[in-house]
C-alpha cells in the first residue's frame, strides 16, 4: 500500500485526537495556575496525624517485626544460623544447614507454606 492513501484516510493515524485537530501544542497542553500548590499537593504523601504520631513515639515504642526462617529441606519454621560459604556470610537453616530458606513474617510464612500451628 502506497504511502499516500494512508495521508488521505484519518481513520488510520497515529495521532491524539486534539493533535490531529491542532490543540496540543505548547503551553496549551498543560495549565497550572499555581506552581506551588499543584508541587505540594503532589508531594503530600504522608498523613500529617501519622507523622505527628512517629515523632512523638519513643523508638523503644515502635512496632517491630522479627524475620522468620522457613527451610524447605526441614519444611519447618527454624532458628537462623550464620554460615561463611564462599567468604561470604549467609543465613542458614540453623537445625540442619541447608541454604534453601526463606524468610519473612511467621504469619506470613506460615500462611504461604500452609503450616500449621
Ligand atoms: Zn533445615
Amino acid at each position: 500500500m502506497p504511502m499516500n492513501d494512508s495521508k488521505k484516510d484519518d481513520n488510520y493515524s497515529f495521532l491524539h485526537e486534539a493533535q490531529k485537530l491542532g490543540k496540543a501544542a505548547g503551553d496549551q497542553v498543560m495549565v497550572i495556575d499555581d506552581l506551588d500548590k499543584a508541587v505540594a499537593d503532589i508531594s503530600r504523601i504522608t498523613v500529617p496525624e501519622a507523622v505527628e504520631s512517629i515523632k512523638n513515639t519513643k523508638e523503644d515504642d515502635l512496632p517491630t517485626q522479627v524475620l522468620s526462617i522457613y527451610c524447605h529441606d526441614c519444611r519447618a519454621i527454624v532458628p537462623a544460623q550464620i554460615k561463611t560459604i564462599r567468604r561470604k556470610p549467609r543465613k542458614v537453616c540453623g537445625a540442619c544447614g541447608s541454604v534453601k530458606i526463606s524468610a519473612g513474617k511467621e504469619a506470613a510464612l506460615k500462611k504461604f507454606y500452609h503450616l500449621e500451628d
